[in-house]
């Protein structure tokens, strides 16, 4: 399975120090890659770089400098830049009329603007090597539609669009773009939700045909596929990793 291979490739992951960043992060170094995980707790990241043999480097996605300083630091310790997962994110559920505009970009900005941020920055660096991948976090909310989630929803149908783009501009480069759309994942981010949208847990349950919710660990494979040779002739797609969530007429 020598195209799954992952040795000698450097990889970013953003929020990699927990959740489905995680999942991901396993998978990588498990097929052989230098992970560096990327996340503002630095305890988190300590904890979860010492468990995967990674880096950990702290970074504010919403900022600038701070993607900067993650790229080129990431090139400093590591020597290069082969894969890079944009999964930070966060949501904050309301009525589309009760957001301020602050919160709107707050969501945007994490979710979204900083995936772009961030694939810009490590353009040079793929390009360089002459190969990339770039692998996307987006969510059922980039194909449905829910009362309590406006900006989210905005920022996960935008992140599809922006792979797509960025896919077609960069496949001369051998770099492909990919996004992946979870289900409904246990993570602290819908423990949050499920405290606070009544009849959810039940509601995710009775609709996803595997019958559960998933795991952190459920990421792990695809996270390999799409870093690896194995998926060089697929780009621009966005793959639900759902329990079938997403099929159910
Ligand atoms: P978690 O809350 O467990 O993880 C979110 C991660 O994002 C944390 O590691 C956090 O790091 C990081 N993060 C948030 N804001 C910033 C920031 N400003 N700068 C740097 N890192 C930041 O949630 P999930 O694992 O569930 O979410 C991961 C991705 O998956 C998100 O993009 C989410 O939208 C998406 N997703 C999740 C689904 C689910 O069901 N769980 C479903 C669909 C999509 P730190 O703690 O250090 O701040």
């Amino acid at each position: 399975m020598k195209s799954f291979d992952l040795n000698g490739k450097v990889a970013i992951v953003t929020g990699g120090n927990g959740g489905i960043g995680l999942g991901m992060a396993r998978g990588l170094a498990a097929a052989g890659a230098k992970v560096v995980v990327a996340g503002r707790n630095a305890q988190k990241s300590a904890a979860a770089a010492k468990e995967i043999g990674g880096e950990a480097i702290e970074v504010d996605v919403k900022s600038e400098a701070s993607l900067k300083a993650l790229v080129s630091e990431t090139v400093k310790r590591c020597g290069r830049l082969d894969i890079l997962v944009n999964n930070a994110g966060i949501n904050i559920r309301k009525q589309p009329q009760e957001y301020s505009l602050a919160e709107y970009h707050e969501v945007m900005n994490t979710n979204l603007t900083s995936a772009f941020n961030c694939s810009q920055l490590a353009y040079p660096e793929m390009k360089k090597s002459g190969a990339g991948k770039i692998i996307n976090i987006g969510s059922m909310m980039s194909i449905f539609g829910a009362s309590f989630t406006t900006p989210y929803a905005t920022s996960k149908g935008g992140i599809v669009q922006m792979s797509r783009a960025m896919a077609c501009a960069w496949a001369k480069d051998n770099i492909q773009v990919n996004c992946v759309l979870p289900g409904w994942i246990d993570t602290d981010l819908t423990r949050g939700a499920r405290k606070d949208v009544a009849g959810l847990h039940e509601r995710v349950l009775a609709r996803t045909p595997a019958g559960r919710w998933g795991d952190p660990a459920d990421f792990a494979g695809i996270a390999v596929f799409l870093a690896s040779q194995a998926s060089d002739f697929l780009t621009g797609t966005a793959i639900p990793v759902d329990g079938g969530y997403s099929v159910q007429g």
